[in-house]
């Protein structure tokens, strides 16, 4: 198997947009050729996708998975990642026209080519009880949002509304129109069947009970207007997810009423009393950490999180014991201030422990 071999070509021209993928099965595949010989078709390398054009043979010997083999002088670019990509695209490209098709009064022409000659809109959909033309795009590979807008700018000059078909969500481009408009739309398609889905990406839910997910529908279950694609089923599927968030909603507890909070002249005093109570034996030789410490402690104190005698109690035994566990223990690990002042003491009790060795 050469480089450019791999499980995808085209049926009857270079230029053909009938995909096929050779069957993993080799007796599948023998019969594949053998229906193929018999109608007096040929596979070939796809030119629409950046392959040479060039008359393939479905391999399908006892050794390896059946594919699609060049002539041995063949001189072919064609990757196995941009095969994929482009052969997908194609049989995407196709799934949607015989879709779009299927509706009487709809009319779809493929890779239409803008006035301007700059851009090539993947399909573009007209109807004969409307002028409004609606293009689809459909973006397998990466894409930064700014290109995605750059290219619909020129899409636009052609059709009236352009709507986007990711293959990924994992895409800039589709993650800017979730935060634009709250949802994007996928695509996707079984290369063996040649089913083809569309999906819905964006958040189910509400408030803070739901997720960021994508709900797929087949073709049959989506509705063409001219200013996008729509899918009654999703819309129920979203309107089920916002009721279940609200239902969740409501049944929470309310919550407990704040306590009062404590009249801050009281505690201003109690500052004062601390830092100059604590002048002389918490970290005396460091103001500013003196300072931090005595400021988280009545911080907590504010907030009620320690009474005035445990917090005097702390100082206290801070100043005997600056890097005991258990100060950390008390004031707990999830404060940035705690956090702040643990490391401080952390550097402050190696240095001291640095010094005595
Ligand atoms: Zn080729």
């Amino acid at each position: 198997m050469k480089r450019h071999d791999n499980i995808y070509a085209v049926v009857g021209a270079a230029d053909s947009r009938e995909v096929v993928i050779a069957p993993a099965d080799k007796y599948e595949a023998r019969t594949m050729r053998s229906d193929a010989k018999a109608s007096g078709t040929s596979f070939y390398c796809s030119v629409a996708v950046g392959g040479c054009g060039g008359k393939l043979k479905l391999a399908a010997g006892d050794v390896r998975l059946p594919y699609f083999s060049h002539a041995p002088e063949a001189a072919c670019s064609l990757t196995d990642s941009s095969a994929r990509d482009g052969y997908t695209h194609l049989a995407i490209q196709k799934a949607l026209k015989l879709w779009v098709e299927r509706s009487p009064q709809l009319r779809c022409d493929l890779e239409v080519t803008t006035l301007d000659q700059k851009g090539r809109s993947d399909l573009v959909i007209g109807s004969a009880n409307d002028s409004r033309r609606l293009g689809l795009e459909v973006q397998l590979s990466p894409l930064t949002h700014d290109e995605m807008q750059r290219r619909s700018a020129i899409y636009l000059k052609a059709v009236d509304h352009v709507q986007w078909l990711y293959g990924n969500e994992d895409n800039q481009a589709c993650w800017g129109e979730v935060e634009r408009r709250r949802y994007a739309l996928r695509v996707r398609i079984n290369m063996q069947t040649l089913d083809c889905d569309l999906g819905y990406y964006g958040f189910h839910g509400a408030h803070d009970a739901g997720s960021i997910q994508t709900t797929w529908r087949p073709l049959a279950d989506w509705i063409i207007r001219p200013n996008g694609l729509f899918s009654p089923s999703i819309k129920t599927v979203l309107e089920e997810a916002r009721e279940q968030a609200e239902r969740l909603h409501a049944a929470k507890p309310p919550r407990p009423p704040k306590p009062a909070a404590p009249t801050v002249p009281a505690y201003e005093a109690l500052h004062t009393s601390l830092k100059s109570r604590f002048q002389h034996t918490l970290f005396p030789d460091n103001a500013a950490i003196r300072l931090r410490v005595i400021n988280a402690i009545y911080r907590r104190t504010v907030k009620g999180q320690l009474d005035e005698a445990t917090a005097t109690e702390l100082l206290e035994w801070l100043g005997r014991k600056p890097w005991s566990s258990w100060w950390k223990t008390l004031l707990g690990t999830r404060s940035k201030d705690a956090e702040i002042i643990i490391h401080v003491i952390d550097v402050h009790s190696r240095r001291r422990h640095d010094s005595k060795t």
